[in-house]
């Protein structure tokens, strides 16, 4: 059968790997890539959770599905990561480079290891992951990366300058790859949500509670208030736009940022 030729199964026979697969956000991607029958690779650095979600794709969607041991910002675990996964699967024709921290601080108090982590983390990690998947994708002819920036990749927010600017590095990264990549089958994107209700949510919510002793509704509050629909956006809403841009119906879209945010940009 012709690759993704079922269509109620578009991406069958493809395998993608999504980092930070085992919970929040990626939880959710991976679940809609298995259910559009993509074969999975989970990767991240808790073991427990990205093993209890391949074992829930494997179950519920027929896919194949690996977990792998992976820090983002480790180059030579990155790659045996990615060498076990092609050795395993084949090689990776989509690439959604979830895995991320998030922190605050204002900027007089912020100091060198919070930037170096956030840059490390969010941007260099990107980049070590997409760099580790052109070559079998050129060689395909196909390939999707997906980017989960965040709605500060598009605008500043007080107090989140690291984050901030590791966001914008992320789709710095997108747009100027989809150009190198435009003729050759290969996509980038990048999906910029909002708050998002996952555990960096609850951390979130944690932190203003305890720097600045307002209630827990009042500091969830606050973040709902930045979406113009007054909510938080579900991990399954982020994981439809993601698997959207992965279908091969979606060949022309490239080097964007869609924001998943109620308006909020
Ligand atoms: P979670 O904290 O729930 O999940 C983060 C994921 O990233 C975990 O699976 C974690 O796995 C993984 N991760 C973190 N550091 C590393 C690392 N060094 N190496 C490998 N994996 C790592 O957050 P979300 O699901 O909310 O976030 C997912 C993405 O969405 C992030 O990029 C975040 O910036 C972005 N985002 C989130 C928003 C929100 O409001 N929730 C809004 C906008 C964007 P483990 O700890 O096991 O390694």
């Amino acid at each position: 059968m012709t690759l993704g030729a079922d269509t109620r199964r578009p991406l069958h026979g493809r395998h993608a790997v999504i980092t930070g697969g085992g919970r929040g956000i990626g939880a959710a991607i991976a679940l809609e890539l298995a259910r559009l029958g993509a074969d999975l690779t989970l990767m991240g650095r808790t073991r427990e959770a990205l093993e209890s979600v391949a074992t829930q794709v494997r179950t519920t969607c027929a896919v194949r599905a690996c977990a792998r041991f992976v820090d983002v910002t480790d180059e030579t675990t990155v790659r045996g990561a990615f060498e076990a996964a092609t050795d395993a699967l084949g090689p990776a024709l989509l690439l959604v480079n979830n895995a991320g921290i998030a922190g605050s601080a204002p900027f007089k108090r912020m100091d060198l290891e919070h930037w170096r982590h956030m840059l490390d983390v969010n941007a260099t990690g990107t980049f070590l992951c997409t760099r580790q998947v052109i070559d079998g994708m050129t060689a395909a002819g196909w390939g999707r990366v997906v980017n989960v920036a965040s709605v500060a990749a598009l605008r500043g927010y007080a107090y989140i300058a690291a984050y901030a600017a590791s966001k914008h590095a992320v789709l710095g990264l997108t747009r100027s790859l989809a150009l190198e990549l435009a003729r050759t089958g290969i996509t980038v994107n990048a999906v910029c949500p909002g708050y998002t209700q996952t555990d960096m949510v609850e951390r979130a919510v944690e932190n203003i509670v305890s720097k600045t002793g307002r209630s827990e509704a009042d500091a969830r509050a606050e973040l709902t208030r930045t979406n113009p629909q007054a909510r938080l956006i579900q991990p399954e809403e982020v994981a439809a736009t993601v698997g959207w841009l992965c279908l091969p119906t979606s060949a022309s879209i490239t080097g964007q940022a869609i924001s998943i945010a109620g308006g909020e940009v």
